[in-house]
C-alpha cells in the first residue's frame, strides 16, 4: 500500500554528508533520513587513509590550497577550495566532539603524507578511518529524536514539476524540488515524501565501472535524479581512478567492490614494480609512486598494456613487519585471509574506478540549480576538485559542505513554503518483473562498456562506440521500467544507465586532456579551462 510522509528536511543518504548535515539542522528541523541499505553501508565506511586538514605547525592554509590547485589541473575554483580548507579545522573538531577517535601520536593528531600533498596532514584513524567517522555519526545521529532514519528506503525521483501533470511546462529556469518518492524495499510501497528542503547526499557511481573500489551501493542514483528533474550537472568526464586496488582473478561483473590498497602505503614507501621486479615509476613522473593518482594509474595502465599482463606489484617488504601490521592492519589482514602476506611477499594491483569529482552542480552554500535542493558529499560538484580530486579532500569536502548546507538550510526551511497538490505515487498498468534477466545482462553490460571505452584512456572513437551501446541499453531499461512495478535492482540500473550517459556525453564536449580526462584524440590541454555543464531539458 502506497503512503504519504511531511517533513522539514528530506535527507537522502547516511554517509559523512547525510549524517552530518542531519546533525546540524535537527537542532532547527524536522529530518526525515532515507538510506537504500543498512545505515552504515556507503562509501564513507570504506575510506581507509584518512581527512586532509591543516592542523600542522608547520603546514598552512596557502600550501593546502595550492595543492588542492594542482591537483586540479586548472579547473578549481578558488574560492571554494578556499572555504573548505579554512573551515576544515573546524569540522574536524566537530567530528572529534562527537566522539570521532582520530590516531594520537605523543598528545596530538597523528598526521599522515599523502601522494600530492606538500605536509604531512592527514587526519586518520589507523587504516579505518571512515569506518570510525560513520559509527561515531550514526551513534550521534541515534541520541537526536528530530531526526527519523529509515533503511532500506531507495529514492526513486525527485517531486519537482517534472511529475506533476499541470506543471510540466513550467520555465526550467524556476523548478523547485518539494520531496521524493521513496520506494520501501521491505514490502514493495512507494511512499511520498514531501518536504520544504531536500538534501542528496547519495554519494558516488564506482559501480558505473567493472573494476571498482565502491560498495554495490554507489550507482549515481543523486546524480540520475538530479539530472531527470532538470538539474544542472557537471564535469562527469572526470573519474578518479584508483591506482591500487586488490586484484583478484574473479571478474567483477556483479557489483562485488575491489579491495583497496590506501595510498597511504605508497606514502609509507611502498614501491611498484613490474612482474620481473623492476620499478617504473620514475620513468613517468619525478615524484614516483607519489605523484597524483591519474598518473600513477595511467603509468599502471601503460605498462599493463606493455607487457599485456593483468595485474602489476605494490611492493612493502623493505619495511620492518611490525610496522606494517601496525599501519595497516586492516589491509594487512585482508590480504592474509586471501594468503597474501604483505611483509613477505608484494601485492597484486590493478586501478580500480574510485571517485566522481563531477556531480550535481552546487553553489557554495550546497544550493542545485533547483528550489529547495541541495546537495553535499561526493555527489555533488562544489568546484573543490576541478579535473582531480587531491587524496583525502573528498571526505573533507563532504564534512564542510554538509555544515554549509544546514546553515542555509536554517533560514530556508524557515520561509513559508506553498506545496502544489503532489499526485500519489502511480503504478497502475505495471506488472511484476517475472524476469530479471534484463537486469543482471544489462548491469554486466553498462559496467564492461564502461571500463573497455570511457576508462583511464579515451578516444572519439571508443567514445562514440560507448555512446551508441549505452543508448540501446538506456532505451531497454526505460521500456522495462515503464511497464514494470519499481524495484531496487531496475532503479539502480536506471541510475547507472543515466550516469553512464551523462560521463559518455560530458567527455565527448571535452576536446582536450585534462586532469583526469585523457583522450588520444586531444593530448593537449585547452587555452580556456571550462567545466562541462549538461542539463536535461526537457524533464
Ligand atoms: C574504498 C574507499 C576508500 C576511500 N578512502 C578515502 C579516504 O581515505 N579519504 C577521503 O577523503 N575519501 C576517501 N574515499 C572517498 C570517500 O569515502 C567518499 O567520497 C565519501 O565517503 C562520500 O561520502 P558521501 O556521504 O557523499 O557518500 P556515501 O558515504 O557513499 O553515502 C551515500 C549514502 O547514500 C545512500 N544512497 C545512495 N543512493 C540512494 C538512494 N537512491 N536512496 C536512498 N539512499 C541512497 C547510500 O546507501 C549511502 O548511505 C574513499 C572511497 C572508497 C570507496
Amino acid at each position: 500500500m502506497n503512503s504519504s510522509l511531511k517533513t522539514d528536511v528530506l535527507i537522502i543518504g547516511s554517509g559523512i554528508a547525510g549524517l552530518f548535515t542531519a546533525l546540524k539542522i535537527a537542532p532547527y528541523a524536522n529530518v526525515v533520513l532515507v538510506t537504500k541499505k543498512d545505515k552504515n553501508e556507503s562509501n564513507t565506511n570504506y575510506a581507509q587513509g584518512g581527512i586532509a586538514s591543516v592542523i600542522s605547525k608547520t603546514d598552512s592554509f596557502e600550501k593546502h590550497i595550492n595543492d588542492t590547485l594542482i591537483a586540479g589541473a586548472g579547473l578549481c575554483n578558488e574560492d571554494i577550495v578556499r572555504i573548505m580548507v579554512q573551515e576544515g579545522p573546524h569540522r574536524i573538531q566537530d567530528l572529534i566532539d562527537i566522539g570521532t577517535s582520530f590516531t594520537n601520536k605523543q598528545g596530538s593528531l597523528d598526521l599522515a603524507l599523502e601522494g600530492g600533498h606538500s605536509e604531512p596532514r592527514i587526519v586518520h584513524a589507523k587504516d579505518l578511518t571512515g569506518k570510525e567517522i560513520e559509527s561515531a555519526l550514526i551513534t550521534e545521529v541515534s541520541t537526536i529524536k528530530n531526526i527519523q532514519v529509515i533503511e532500506n528506503t531507495i529514492a526513486i525521483d525527485l517531486i519537482t514539476e517534472h511529475n506533476i501533470e499541470n506543471l510540466k511546462s513550467a520555465n526550467l529556469k524556476n523548478r523547485n524540488c518539494w520531496g521524493a518518492y521513496v520506494l520501501d524495499v521491505n514490502n514493495g510501497d512507494v511512499i511520498k515524501i514531501c518536504a520544504k528542503a531536500t538534501v542528496l547526499a547519495t554519494g558516488g557511481l564506482g559501480q558505473v565501472y567493472q573494476h571498482t573500489t565502491n560498495p554495490r551501493i554507489a550507482t549515481g542514483d543523486g546524480i540520475a535524479m538530479a539530472y531527470r528533474a532538470g538539474a544542472k550537472i557537471a564535469n562527469m568526464e572526470f573519474i578518479q581512478f584508483h591506482p591500487t586496488s586488490l586484484f583478484r582473478r574473479s571478474t567483477n561483473h556483479t557489483g562485488e567492490q575491489s579491495f583497496l590498497i590506501s595510498e597511504a602505503v605508497r606514502g609509507f614507501g611502498a614501491k611498484l614494480r613490474t612482474s620481473k621486479g623492476v620499478e617504473f615509476m620514475i620513468e613517468y613522473d619525478n615524484r614516483k609512486e607519489l605523484a597524483p593518482r591519474d598518473i600513477v594509474a595511467r603509468a599502471i595502465d601503460s605498462e599493463l598494456k606493455k607487457s599485456g599482463e593483468e595485474f602489476i606489484y605494490l611492493d612493502i617488504t623493505h619495511k620492518e613487519p611490525d610496522d606494517i601490521k601496525n599501519h595497516f592492519p586492516n589491509i594487512f589482514n585482508h590480504c592474509l585471509n586471501l594468503g597474501i602476506d604483505i611483509t613477505k611477499e608484494p601485492i597484486p594491483i590493478v586501478p580500480a574506478a574510485h571517485y566522481s569529482c563531477g556531480g550535481v552542480m552546487v553553489d557554495e552554500h550546497a544550493r542545485t540549480s533547483l528550489l529547495g535542493l541541495y546537495a553535499c558529499g561526493e555527489v555533488a560538484m562544489t568546484g573543490v576538485h576541478g579535473a582531480n580530486r587531491l587524496a583525502s579532500n573528498s571526505l573533507l569536502e563532504a564534512v564542510v559542505f554538509a555544515d554549509r548546507t544546514a546553515k542555509n538550510l536554517i533560514h530556508f526551511v524557515n520561509q513559508k513554503i506553498t506545496f502544489p497538490e503532489i499526485p500519489e505515487w502511480d503504478d497502475s498498468g505495471t506488472l511484476t518483473a517475472d524476469e530479471k534477466v534484463l537486469i543482471t545482462h544489462n548491469f554486466k553490460e553498462v559496467k564492461t562498456t564502461m571500463w573497455d571505452y570511457v576508462s583511464i584512456v579515451r578516444s572519439n572513437q571508443r567514445l562514440e562506440r560507448a555512446a551508441k551501446r549505452i543508448h540501446t541499453i538506456f532505451e531497454e531499461v526505460e521500456d522495462f521500467y515503464k511497464r514494470t512495478k519499481v524495484f531496487s535492482d531496475l532503479l539502480e540500473l536506471r541510475n547507472l544507465t543515466a550516469c553512464a550517459h551523462i560521463i559518455i556525453k560530458s567527455a565527448l564536449l571535452r576536446k582536450e586532456s585534462r586532469g583526469l580526462h585523457y583522450t588520444l584524440d586531444y593530448p593537449e590541454l585547452s587555452l580556456k579551462p571550462e567545466n562541462t555543464i549538461m542539463q536535461n531539458v526537457h524533464p
